[in-house]
């Protein structure tokens, strides 16, 4: 069995707490984080053993009264120190009662321990039960490692004081003389200096972890409007190009463009025009959804990124935003509008290939007289009613996409109805064999589509005829790992979609095979 002299536990006590107390409140430059207040409570819980452990040699009531009353008041302070780091007042009886009560019931008690014991440790057991609850009230605005360390304490020390109290009263011999060494006092003093241990690197992680987030959020937000800056968006923007390339779901971004800005800030300054920034970025995020990224693109152009939307999608939520904003109240006596310029990206795309087509979407909507939306290509899916009575995107054809081969044309006609009857099947999280089926169908009738288009253009001599294969190679090998995707359940039906429109259809059919359309009309 351990033997520990407890005079020797008490200075080990006084210790840690004195040297605690001087480096937390060397280190702290104000009362901000309640970092001062907290190096006051351990500065009085020093003093407070230091008075018990001179027990003898001054007089009783010092050692006693005055004692137990810097203990109760080094628990105030702590609550204090919680609630100053959390940025809430503290009522000044809250500090001053429960030190007192403890002053004045040891002061009527002076003869009998075991009395002593329950009305010192029972106030600070509720001083300990508040510290508690003002831990653990959320929402706590930081991470919380540190302060489950401190609410960690504060269990231990409650557990402790009731222990104590417990034994008090049921097994007074345990507690009868003030350095009596047996196993309780032996228990309660140690856990004492653990609580301080872990309590005290509890709060000054819980201050770091603090400032840590204020400075990770101060360098990825825009500090006028609060909304991401360009680094975040940037790092957004690489993620979710990997995602697309990798499990093909889709992401579009608007770019958005206040009108005539400039004459805002000539007609009413430029404080005026900093509030009308901020005022935008609040009516933009409540009308788009959480997991929509707003970002301050620079001066007074924003981007929006939409993770796993599609174009069509995409363009319906910037038509809301402008609505949202020209139906906004800005206080500056005139309405205010904004261009947007809408892009898809695809699954070849750079950062500056998919922000070259927004940028030139939003100089269209500039052009074409502002206050609206511009997508960049050709919007070609449609919304139409289903059969179902939802709604479902269909492919419109028009004799603009007409490539000069009427076998070829023949084939992108099969091909445009194949992919309505696919996107039919809408944009429900299906997984079915009927589903699966219908894609697998749309493969092959691809693959055939693309072996025979690769023999006509061979036969007729494109010069382009090698690449295009090679085109369509890539094509069919994104489908086919999509289709891998899709019967892992790893994706969607519209990220398949998003891949027939937007890829398939959008780029190849209408783009890159416009590109031979010379070869057979000269034919
Ligand atoms: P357009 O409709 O063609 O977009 O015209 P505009 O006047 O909005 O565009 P322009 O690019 O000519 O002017 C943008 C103005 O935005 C100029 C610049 O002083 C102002 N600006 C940029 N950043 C801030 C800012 O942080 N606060 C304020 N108040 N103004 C800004
Ligand atoms: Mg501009
Ligand atoms: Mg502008």
């Amino acid at each position: 069995m351990i033997h520990l002299d407890i005079q020797t536990v008490f200075v080990m006590v006084i210790l840690i707490s004195a040297s605690l107390s001087l480096t937390i409140g060397w280190m702290a430059r104000d009362n901000a984080d309640g970092l001062r207040a907290f190096a006051g409570a351990l500065g009085c819980h020093a003093v407070g053993y230091l008075l018990l452990a001179l027990r003898g040699g001054i007089p009783d009531w010092i050692s006693i009264v005055v004692a137990n009353g810097l203990i109760g008041v080094a628990e105030a302070l702590f609550l204090l120190a919680v609630r100053t780091f959390r940025g809430w007042r503290c009522h000044p009886a809250l500090l001053a009662i429960p030190p007192l009560l403890v002053a004045l019931g040891l002061s009527l008690s002076m003869d009998r321990i075991q009395d002593r014991i329950v009305i010192a440790n029972g106030t600070f057991i509720v001083q300990n039960l508040l510290i508690l609850r003002d831990l653990l009230r959320r929402p706590f605005p930081s991470p919380v490692r540190g302060r489950n360390l401190v609410a960690c304490g504060v269990v231990v020390s409650i557990a402790m004081l009731a222990g104590r109290v417990w034994v008090a009263l049921f097994h007074p011999d345990a507690v009868s003389a003030p350095f009596q060494s047996s196993a309780t006092q032996q228990a309660s003093y140690l856990l004492v200096f653990m609580v301080i241990v872990l309590i005290a690197n509890g709060f000054l992680m819980m201050t770091k972890e603090r400032s840590d987030a204020e400075l990770r959020h101060a360098a990825l937000r825009d500090r006028l409007t609060g909304c991401w800056n360009r680094t975040h968006l940037e790092e957004i923007v690489g993620r979710e190009i990997a995602r697309l390339q990798r499990y093909g779901h889709p992401v579009a971004a608007i770019l958005v463009d206040i009108d005539h800005f400039k004459a805002i800030n000539d007609r009413h300054g430029h404080d005026r025009g900093d509030a009308v920034l901020v005022a935008f970025a609040r009516v933009a995020r409540d009308s788009l959804r959480a997991t929509d990224v707003l970002g301050r693109w620079g001066g007074e152009e924003f981007l929006v990124l939409l993770p796993t939307t599609g174009l069509t999608e995409a363009i319906a939520t910037a038509e809301r935003l402008r609505a949202a904003v020209a139906g906004h109240d800005f206080g500056i006596g005139a309405p205010v509008n904004v261009s947007l310029g809408v892009a898809a990206c695809l699954s070849t795309d750079t950062w500056s290939d998919w922000f070259r087509r927004a940028d030139r979407a939003l100089y269209r909507a500039k052009t074409e007289g502002r206050n609206r939306t511009c997508a960049d290509g050709v919007v070609l899916a449609e919304c139409a009613a289903a059969e179902t009575g939802g709604w479902v995107y269909q492919l419109i054809w028009r004799d603009a996409y007409l490539s000069g081969n009427a076998e070829i044309d023949r084939q992108h006609r099969a091909l445009f109805a194949s992919a309505n009857r696919l996107l039919a099947l809408g944009c429900g999280p299906r997984h079915d064999a009927a589903a699966l089926k219908a894609a697998e169908a749309f493969l092959d009738e691809t693959r055939a589509h693309f072996a025979d288009e690769d023999r006509l253009l061979a036969a007729a001599h494109y010069a382009d005829a090698e690449r295009h294969a090679q085109i369509h190679a890539q094509l069919l090998h994104r489908a086919e790992h999509l289709l891998d995707l899709y019967r892992a359940r790893r994706i969607d039906l519209p990220a398949i979609f998003h891949f027939v429109v937007h890829e398939l259809f959008a780029q190849h059919i209408l783009v890159d095979d416009h590109a031979f359309a010379d070869t057979f009309t000269r034919g």
